[in-house]
């Protein structure tokens, strides 16, 4: 079994982005895999010496009413396969009231957390950034998703906790 990477976060923070970055042009998506949940889609990372795989917990949760049903139904989805946990945030919007709840239910879990906020394409990283410390989950990750920018340190972030 290949260890598991799973994106959560609010609506339209770029956890799909994130996804297709990863994934693509390497014959990413994966159909069958031993352990894995069938109605899923999981896309193959390759970093290093090390395979992974990776999930949107977004395709699989965006339908739940409210915010705290879809962090719970995140979270249940991270707690069931996800070795190691994105939680991504807007750098663009800031801090939001869904952030922390998100925050909050992903505090309880024993998983590592890498806070990624995203979006970070030009606009001032460092400002932007300062509000997500509060969140208590580490240093996040500067990323742009739709630029490619932070990846590797978001890998590499990854890679020391796998
Ligand atoms: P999801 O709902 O979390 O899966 O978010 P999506 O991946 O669908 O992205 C939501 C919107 O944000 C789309 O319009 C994306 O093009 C945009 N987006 C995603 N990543 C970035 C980024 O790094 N920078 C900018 N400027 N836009 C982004
Ligand atoms: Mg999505």
């Amino acid at each position: 079994m290949l260890p598991v990477i799973a994106l959560v976060g609010r609506p339209n923070v770029g956890k799909s982005t994130l996804f297709n970055y990863l994934t693509r042009s390497r014959e990413a998506l994966v159909a069958d895999f031993p352990g894995l949940t069938r109605d899923r889609q999981y896309g193959r990372l390759k970093h290093g010496d090390r395979p992974c795989l990776i999930v949107d917990t977004g395709g699989i949760a965006d339908d739940a009413e409210g915010i705290e049903n879809l962090a719970r139904k995140q979270v249940q989805i991270a707690l069931e396969e996800a070795d190691i946990v994105f939680f991504m945030v807007d750098a663009r919007e800031g801090l939001s009231a869904s952030d922390k709840v998100i925050a909050d239910t992903l505090r309880k879990l024993a998983k590592p957390v890498v806070l990624v906020t995203n979006k970070v394409d030009g606009i001032d990283a460092g400002t932007a950034m300062n509000d997500f410390y509060s969140l208590g989950l580490g240093e996040p990750i500067a990323c742009s998703a739709s630029h490619g920018r932070g990846i590797p340190e978001l890998l590499e972030r990854a890679n020391e906790l796998l």
